[in-house]
């Protein structure tokens, strides 16, 4: 059977340390689905069609990943859809352990067939959050090797729009 892991998460916007995680999570399993999904907690920048967009362009190099979208749902009632018993996550952290322990243990209460899989983000990359590469860039900070390329794009854009 293959084993199918999906990567759920706002996106907004994908950084290097999210492709991070992405590219080394596809060496473990033989399919990994990222879910571009709405985090309620969170106010976006980019619309779910734009964070969708910037995630496909950005792993298009990698053959065993597909990026989906969907509407409000339980993350764990699209892994199920989709057939994926894994789901995938970061952590930086002590503050993200904690964070994705809340998330993992409720997932885990609301289908314990479903198995969350950690990655360590690499040192390079675990100071960085989409938060604060956002709030740099608008100001004009040089976050370029934090950000996939097509993302890099998508925020000078913004910032020019919002100087205007
Ligand atoms: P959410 O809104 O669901 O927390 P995010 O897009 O902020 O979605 O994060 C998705 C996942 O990626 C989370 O597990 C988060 O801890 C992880 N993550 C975020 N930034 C990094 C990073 N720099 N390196 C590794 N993992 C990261």
């Amino acid at each position: 059977m293959k084993r199918i892991a999906l990567f759920p998460g706002s996106f907004d916007p994908l950084t290097m340390g999210h492709l991070d995680t992405i590219e080394r999570g596809a060496k473990l399993f033989d399919e990994l689905i990222i879910g571009v999904f709405v985090n309620t907690t969170k106010k976006s920048l980019f619309t779910g069609e734009e964070r969708l967009a910037l995630v496909k362009a950005s792993v298009a190099h990698i053959e065993n990943v597909r990026v989906i979208t969907q509407a409000q749902k339980l993350t764990v009632e699209v892994a199920e859809e989709l057939g994926a018993k894994f789901l995938l996550r970061g952590i930086r952290s002590v503050k993200d352990y904690e964070y994705e322990k809340e998330i993992a243990l409720m997932n885990r209460h609301l289908d314990n067939h479903l198995e969350s899989v950690f990655l360590l983000a690499a040192p390079e990359y675990s100071h960085i959050s989409s938060s604060i590469l956002k709030e740099v860039m608008i100001f004009d900070g040089d976050v370029k090797e934090y950000l996939p390329q097509p993302v890099y794009e998508a925020l000078e854009k913004k910032r020019e729009q919002i100087e205007k």
